[in-house]
């Protein structure tokens, strides 16, 4: 079976950034929706579609391409009073950036009373290469299509 829309792809992978660091790797397979569910990078599925059960790959993307430039605006300094007792360095929370949307935070740096935040993904202005085999390919199931995501023991667990 061919990658195609609606199709559910079991992969491994690999991400290497451009110093040639292993960033992440798959410890078992991981499943997505393919066709534009936003389940994984537009880039990733350009170059699975079409493609079957056994297609490796290197990709190497650029930054935009990957998890975006780094944002200065999504750098954030809040009162520490406005935050749970116990925030540490490296914990995380959802909050709404500067431009209206949610982004994860982490924070950075405690400071006297003041927290710093960074909305950036933690790869953001990285080129990476991501290496990819594709293990699985099978049709979803109605209810995956509808809810935009992958089911099963390598997918979205509910
Ligand atoms: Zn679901």
């Amino acid at each position: 079976m061919k990658i195609g829309k609606d199709t559910v792809v079991t992969m491994t992978y690999k991400v290497v950034n451009a110093q040639g660091k292993t960033l992440d790797q798959s410890q078992e397979p991981t499943a997505y929706l393919h066709g534009g569910y936003d389940n994984t990078l537009p880039k990733i599925e350009e170059a699975l579609d079409g493609q079957e059960v056994g297609f490796t790959t290197q990709l190497s993307l650029s930054a935009a391409d990957a998890f975006g430039e780094f944002d200065e605006t999504l750098l954030k300094s809040i009162p520490k009073s406005e935050f749970p007792p116990g925030v540490k360095v490296g914990g995380q929370l959802r909050g709404r950036a500067d431009d209206g949307r949610e982004h994860v935070f982490t924070v950075v740096k405690i400071k006297g009373d003041k927290v710093m935040l960074d909305g950036n993904h933690p790869w953001a202005g990285q080129a990476l290469t991501f290496a990819l085999k594709v293990v699985e390919v099978r049709a979803a199931s109605a209810e995956e299509v509808t809810h935009r995501h992958a089911h099963g023991a390598h997918g979205h667990h509910h």
